[in-house]
């Protein structure tokens, strides 16, 4: 079978992997680790940093087409492949400006998206002379943050600095706390081909800065919601001559406009759902684009609910244990989906359980009593 090449060893490069292999390709993963989620049930695992020349060579070598599962593959890598002859999806432009706040926030607004207000920030005088307006504000680190990590929250101009000082790092934004009443995010496919399709949004909840829990229904969104945010990822996707699959979170505020928060150049947390309630999931899509099939069906065929199991489930008044997946398989359309990590820590995404329904009601009701067996906290 003809290979396919996945840069990163995470749980989103395990998905692929899957998704993958059940079409028919092997996959060669590019991940420095040991033993990781996807180099587990990869068909081939080279171990070398992301910006091993000879790590890269071996991976092109084998592969035509090689894809990301995360935004901080460094650019240069990709166009190293690009060089090679392989087909790299997302290219290093689109890669470049996603992995830089900076670099996003700009582009975004330049593609006449609404954006935070916000400064770019390059030294510390950059903040001094910051529009009042953007306070109290979100100080965020240009690069590498993830899951609310390398980001401050600062209520005066003082303080702003002072998490300039903490952060210690080249470049930040300085966003004006927005007034959110929800977020969602939507996941888009765009082939070589500028075909694009999209997921219906996912209405997401954040615990402690990481995702706890998406919940999909298109009948439960508001009126136009869908539309708005589908048309703006589109429109993104193409100024970005996006090749794969991007995620796009928006803010909805409480004046019931939308602004986009950030984009991710790869499947998102937000899209697990679509492997158990959609015609095809966001993963298979990443195979179809980048070997250049048709996209696939992304309509919901079924309301539901995403919860995140983080490493603290692990934990009981911290003895290491193992939670009670009998007690979520017992749920109907409980669809557990666990990463293979072998180190539980608190905060680290372990895996998720989606649990679908007839009707947004009872997938609620089932994913309380998935949640219930393993002690995590659900509210619909
Ligand atoms: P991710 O894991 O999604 O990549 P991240 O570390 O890149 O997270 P953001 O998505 O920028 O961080 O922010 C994390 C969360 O913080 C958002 O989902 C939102 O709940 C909140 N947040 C971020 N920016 C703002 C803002 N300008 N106003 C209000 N809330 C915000
Ligand atoms: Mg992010
Ligand atoms: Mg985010």
């Amino acid at each position: 079978g003809s290979w396919l090449g996945m840069l990163g060893g995470g749980q989103l490069g395990r998905m692929f992997c899957h998704a993958a292999q059940r079409l028919g390709y092997r996959v060669a993963v590019l991940d420095p680790a040991q033993d990781s989620p996807a180099g587990a049930v990869a068909d081939l695992h080279i171990r070398a940093a992301y910006d091993d020349a000879e790590g890269i060579r071996q991976l092109a070598q084998r592969c035509p087409a090689v894809t990301t599962e995360f935004e901080n593959v460094p650019a240069s890598t990709l166009e190293q492949l690009a060089a090679e002859g392989v087909a790299v999806s997302p290219g290093a432009f689109a890669v470049a400006i996603v992995q830089d706040r900076t670099k996003e926030k700009a582009f975004i607004r330049s593609a006449g998206v609404p954006v935070a207000p916000y400064a770019p920030v390059f030294e510390k005088n950059d903040i001094a002379i910051a529009s009042q307006s953007l306070f109290p504000g979100i100080l965020k680190a240009a690069r590498l943050g993830y899951d609310g990590k390398g980001q401050v929250r600062v209520a005066t101009r003082e303080e702003a600095m002072q998490a300039w000082d903490d952060l210690k790092t080249e470049a930040c934004v300085l966003e004006a706390f927005a007034p959110l009443d929800y977020e969602i995010s939507v996941v888009i496919a765009r082939g070589r081909d500028g075909q694009a399709v999209t997921y219906d949004a996912a209405r997401n909840e954040h615990r402690d800065g990481i995702l706890a829990v998406s919940t999909v229904d298109p009948d439960a969104l508001e009126p136009g919601l869908q539309e708005r945010a589908s048309r703006l990822a589109k429109e993104l996707a193409r100024e970005l001559d996006y090749c794969g699959v991007m995620c796009v979170e928006c803010f909805v505020l409480t004046d019931g406009s939308l602004l986009v928060n950030e984009i991710a150049p790869r499947p998102h947390n937000s899209g697990h759902h679509t492997i158990d309630s959609c015609g095809s999931s966001q993963f298979d899509q990443q195979v179809r684009t980048m070997a250049g099939l048709p996209l696939g069906c992304t309509q919901t065929l079924r309301p539901s609910v995403m919860l995140n199991l983080l490493g603290d489930l692990w934990f009981e008044n911290g003895v290491q244990r193992e939670p009670d997946w009998a007690g979520v398989l017992r749920v109907p359309q409980a669809h557990l989906h666990l990463y293979g990590k072998t180190e539980p820590r608190l905060g680290r995404k372990m895996g998720h359980i989606t649990i679908t329904g007839d009707t947004l009601a009872q997938a609620q009701e089932r994913a309380a009593q998935a949640a219930g067996a393993l002690g995590l906290v659900y509210q619909p």
